[in-house]
């Protein structure tokens, strides 16, 4: 009961019970005249009149009021959510008016929401210095170092930004804001600060880098005395063994090689160099190099070239065949015996970019395993039973070389029926990256 009346005054007090509190006075000073001038009958009247009146407008007041209150509450609630959340939130109107700008954005910005709110933050202010954080988020094309995480003009946007002074690692995801009728009325940023999260993941990288890089010099010397030994004559007993260190040495030595690689693209300086590559000659030669592997595995190759003699493409020959050549080999190494595999190349219809698609006629990928392909350390199940060496970072390499090139890779399987992998890359330069980025593919 108490509640209620601590509620019920609560209520009395809001402005919206005003009209109330006005009728109520004037009501009483009607009703004296009434008593002093008019008949008893009238007054009973008048009497009944008010008093209908005022249930009307004190419930509609308190009805006002409750709904009032409750609005006010939860823009509190939100209010209070976003400037409590730990990711920074920037919202501002199409004229880039800063309408929000929580404690978090705050603090990874370093500046202080009363210096920016309501304020026109406009190309020539992005570009001052003490803003200069600020300016590149809101204006991407001035950042330095910046890496789209999803295709242009798509919202929500994702962009990874990366800046020296002061160091910092920022992922902003920009989503619009639109009102009920689908009017745009401005933006909204969410600003992930990932520098400790990159910090922690680069002295992991440097950790296996160093530890790869000490066991990679024995390692090679191991593989090389196996390799001149196989060469001697032999009892079979004797070569037998040696093929068994051959083999187990081969495969540390591609297990360090790999962990090499990706500790370098995760910090984004696996050193590419690019330069205008023919895209027919390049796949002929990687071709040629797996014939041995394929001709031993007793598999048969075969290149559908498109009609063109010659595709030029921007890319970096080195790292693209580490990715060709993975698909190829793997192609072969997942096969069946006398199975083939078809290598082909053609201009995407309408589309900048050249498809490559290595399909093979072997074990196939069990269709929940399908989307995880390129993921670090994964290997079907299917497939360790027949090979048992083997990493799981080649296509995981390799889907960071060709996102490197501005391509995308996928895969389309049935199991114990085959599979075909393909990969994309651009024939028009501005769709090539212009920089590596760190820790790119989560
Ligand atoms: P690895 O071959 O060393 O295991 P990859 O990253 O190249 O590493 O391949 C990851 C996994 O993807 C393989 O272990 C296998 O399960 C599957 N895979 C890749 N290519 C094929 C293929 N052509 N056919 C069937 N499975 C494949």
């Amino acid at each position: 009961m108490s509640n209620f009346f601590k509620k019920a005054v609560l209520y009395m007090q809001l402005p919206e019970m005003r009209l109330f509190w006005y009728f109520l006075p004037l009501a009483i000073l009607i009703l004296i005249i009434d008593i002093l001038y008019l008949p008893k009958s009238w007054v009973l009247i008048n009497v009944g009149i008010f008093f209908t009146l005022g249930i009307i407008i004190l419930v509609n007041n308190l009805r006002l009021a409750r709904l009032n209150l409750e609005i006010k509450l939860e823009r509190n609630e939100m209010r209070s959510i976003v400037y409590n959340l730990f990711d920074g939130i920037i919202a501002y109107d199409q004229d880039f008016r800063i309408l929000i700008f929580n404690r978090a954005a705050e603090r990874i910005l370093n500046i202080s929401a009363d210096r920016v709110i309501n304020q026109n933050f406009t190309p020539e202010k992005a570009k001052d210095i003490n803003f200069s954080v600020l300016g590149q988020i809101l204006y991407p094309s001035l950042a330095a170092l910046v890496v789209r995480r999803s295709e242009q003009g798509m919202f929500p946007q994702i962009a990874d930004f990366t800046f020296k002074q002061p160091e910092l690692n920022l992922r902003v995801t920009t989503d619009k804001i639109i009102d009920p009728n689908g009017q745009l009325l401005g933006f909204v940023k969410i600003i992930h600060d990932r520098t400790r999260e990159i910090e922690i993941l680069k002295s992991k990288s440097e950790f296996i880098e160093v530890a790869a890089h000490q066991l990679r010099t024995p390692l090679t010397s191991l593989n090389w005395i196996f390799e001149s030994l196989a060469r001697e004559t032999l009892t079979d007993s004797q070569k037998e063994l040696i093929n068994m260190g051959l083999l187990g040495a081969g495969g540390v030595l591609k297990t360090v090689n790999d962990l090499l690689d990706v500790s370098q693209i995760e910090e984004g300086r696996f050193g590419y160099k690019f330069e205008n590559i023919n895209l027919i000659s390049f796949a002929e030669e990687i071709m040629a190099s797996v014939m041995a592997l394929a001709k031993e595995s007793k598999i048969k190759i075969y290149f559908k070239k498109p009609e063109e003699a010659s595709i030029m493409v921007f890319a970096d020959p080195q790292k693209l065949s580490i990715a060709f050549s993975n698909l190829i080999t793997n192609a072969i190494k997942y096969n069946i015996e006398n199975g083939e595999v078809v290598v082909e190349i053609q201009k995407l219809e309408g589309q900048p970019y050249i498809q490559i698609s290595v399909k093979d006629t072997g074990i196939g990928i069990p269709p929940e395993d399908v989307k995880k392909l390129f993921t670090k350390f994964f290997r079907a199940d299917n497939a360790k039973k027949i090979i048992t060496g083997g990493t799981g970072l080649g296509l995981y390499i390799s889907k960071n070389i060709i996102k490197r090139h501005g391509g995308e890779i996928w895969a389309e399987s049935q199991l114990n029926r085959g599979s075909v992998f393909y990969f994309t890359v651009p024939i028009d330069l501005k769709l090539v990256p212009p920089t590596e980025a760190a820790f790119g593919e989560e």
